[in-house]
C-alpha cells in the first residue's frame, strides 16, 4: 500500500523538523520544503538515508507543487523576535503569500491543512490566561507586528479557505516551545540563557525579569500537533504548557540545570514585549486529551547535551 504523503513547509526549522520526525514515525512519507532563511539542513541530517523523506529547497512565497499530497503542514516562518525583526518583510510575505500558496496546494489536492499559528495573536494580552476566544491586544505597527499580524492574517486566510473553498483546516496556537535543534543564536530566551550559562557569561535578563512566559518542551508540543492534526476541530487550539515562570525564575532554573556560576545582567526591555503569557489549555485537554508532561527543569535537562554540543561546535568554528 502506498504511504500517505505530507508536505511540511518550514520543514528544516526547529519545530518543522521535529514534526517531520513524528510524521515519519507514524508511517507517513514526508516532503520538507524550506528556503533555509532561518531553517537549517543540519536539523534534517539524521534523515539523509530515510527513503520516505525528501527535502526540497524552495521559498513558499512563490507558488509550489510537490506532487500529490494528503496533508499540508504550513510551518514556514521566522519565529524568534530577533529573526523576524531582521527578516520583517520575509515574515510578512511567508505569513500572507506563503499561506495562500500552501493552502492552494491543499485545495488542489483535496488535502487537509494544518497551520502553525502563535500565542503572538494575543499580543500583550489583557486576558490572562489566554483562551482561544480572546481576540488579542496587538500593536499593528510596532516592531513585533511583522510576525503578530502575519500570523493573524494567516489564520484569517485559513478560515476563508475553509469557508469559501471547503479546505479542511486545523489551526494551532503555539506558546513558547524549546528543546534540541533550536538555533543557538536565534535570540530567544532559552537558547540565550543556555548558551550564556554554558560559556560562563552573564545571563541577559531584559527589563526587570518579572514578565512571564510558559515554556513547553518540544516533545509535548509535537504530541499536541499530532493529536490536533487527527482531530476534526476547525477552530484554533492552544498548545502550550500552562506552567508560568517569570524570566528571572527561568534564568535561575537554567543556572541550576547547567551548574553555571554565571551572574544575571539586566538589559533594556524590547518594545512591546508582552508582560505575561500563559495558555488556557482546557480546550486541548477536552478535545484532544492532551496535556504536557515535561516540566521546565526536566525539559532543560533533556536539552542540555544539545546545547553543550552547539556551544562547542560554535567555539570550534571561531
Ligand atoms: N528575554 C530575556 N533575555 C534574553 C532573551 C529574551 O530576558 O536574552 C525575555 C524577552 O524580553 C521576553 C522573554 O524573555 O520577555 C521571552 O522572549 P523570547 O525572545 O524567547 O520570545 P517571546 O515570547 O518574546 O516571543
Amino acid at each position: 500500500m502506498n504511504k500517505k504523503r505530507a508536505v511540511v513547509t518550514g520543514g528544516a526549522g526547529f519545530l518543522g523538523s521535529h514534526l517531520c520526525d513524528a510524521l515519519l514515525g507514524e508511517g507517513w512519507s514526508v516532503i520538507a520544503v524550506d528556503n533555509l532563511l532561518t531553517g537549517r539542513r543540519a536539523n534534517l541530517n539524521h534523515l539523509k538515508n530515510e527513503p520516505a523523506f525528501e527535502f526540497v529547497e524552495q521559498d513558499v512565497c512563490e507558488p509550489f507543487d510537490v506532487g500529490k499530497v494528503d496533508y499540508v503542514f504550513h510551518f514556514a516562518s521566522p519565529a524568534s523576535p530577533v529573526d523576524y525583526s531582521i527578516h520583517g518583510i520575509e515574515t510578512l510575505k511567508v505569513g500572507s503569500l506563503g499561506t495562500f500558496h500552501s493552502l492552494d496546494v491543499a485545495h488542489k489536492n483535496g488535502a487537509r491543512f494544518f497551520i502553525s499559528s502563535t500565542s503572538e495573536c494575543y499580543g500583550d494580552p489583557l486576558e490572562h490566561p489566554q483562551k482561544e476566544t480572546y481576540w488579542g491586544h496587538v500593536n499593528p505597527i510596532g516592531p513585533r507586528s511583522v510576525y503578530d499580524e502575519a500570523k493573524r492574517f494567516s489564520e484569517a486566510v485559513t478560515m476563508a479557505y475553509r469557508r469559501y473553498h471547503k479546505v479542511d483546516a486545523r489551526i494551532v496556537r503555539i506558546f513558547n516551545t524549546y528543546g534540541p535543534r533550536m538555533q543557538l543564536n536565534d535570540g530567544r530566551v532559552v537558547p540565550n540563557f543556555m548558551k550564556q550559562a554554558l560559556r560562563g557569561e552573564d545571563l541577559t535578563v531584559y527589563g526587570d525579569g518579572n514578565q512571564t512566559r510558559s515554556f513547553c518542551y518540544v516533545s509535548d508540543e509535537i504530541d499536541g500537533f499530532m493529536r490536533l492534526a487527527k482531530s476534526d476541530e476547525p477552530l484554533p487550539v492552544n498548545i502550550g504548557n500552562p506552567n508560568e515562570f517569570t524570566i528571572l525564575e527561568c534564568a535561575k532554573v537554567v543556572l541550576e540545570i547547567t551548574g553555571s556560576q554565571s551572574k544575571i545582567r539586566y538589559e533594556p526591555l524590547p518594545q512591546d514585549d508582552p508582560k505575561q503569557r500563559r495558555p488556557d489549555i482546557s480546550k486541548a485537554r477536552q478535545l484532544l486529551g492532551w496535556e504536557p508532561k515535561i516540566d521546565l527543569a526536566t525539559g532543560l535537562r533533556l536539552s542540555l547535551d544539545y546545547f553543550k554540543k552547539a556551544v562547542a561546535e560554535e567555539a570550534a568554528v571561531k
